[in-house]
């Protein structure tokens, strides 16, 4: 299912322009639009989730195929050296757009604890 008001399934239908780094039949890859780091794609379920609360035991395949992508395209990226993977979920960690989407972010070094 998707939501026709959703910024992310507006990407996934191809409405929105992104610039795509995987894709398959359950999972789109694009770069974020205001990257926080020299690496920074988003990995997403083309399946319409608002947060990461909203995913069910019947979506635990899914969700490891984001984190199985955001492996994969950080091994493709050349970040041998580390990465950092972020799902930012309602409104207190700053989510933004709610369809569920993993940050890939790479190529510097990243402080903790977040902000
Ligand atoms: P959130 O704060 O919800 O975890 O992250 C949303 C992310 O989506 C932000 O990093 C933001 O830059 C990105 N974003 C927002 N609108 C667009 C868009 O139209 N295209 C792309 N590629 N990224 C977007
Ligand atoms: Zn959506």
């Amino acid at each position: 299912m998707q939501d026709p008001n959703c910024l992310f399934c507006k990407i996934v239908k191809g409405e929105i322009p992104s610039n795509k780094v995987f894709e398959n039949k359950d999972i789109l890859a694009f770069s974020d639009v205001n990257p926080q780091a020299p690496v920074h794609i988003l990995i997403i379920p083309k399946e319409h989730i608002p947060t990461i609360a909203d995913i069910s035991e019947a979506q635990a395949g899914l969700a490891g195929q984001l984190v199985l992508t955001a492996k994969q395209i950080a091994a493709e990226q050349g970040l041998e050296s580390g990465f950092r993977l972020v799902f930012n979920c309602q409104k207190d960690a700053g989510q933004e757009v709610f369809h569920v989407h993993l940050h890939l972010l790479g190529g510097r070094k990243f402080s903790w604890p977040p902000g």
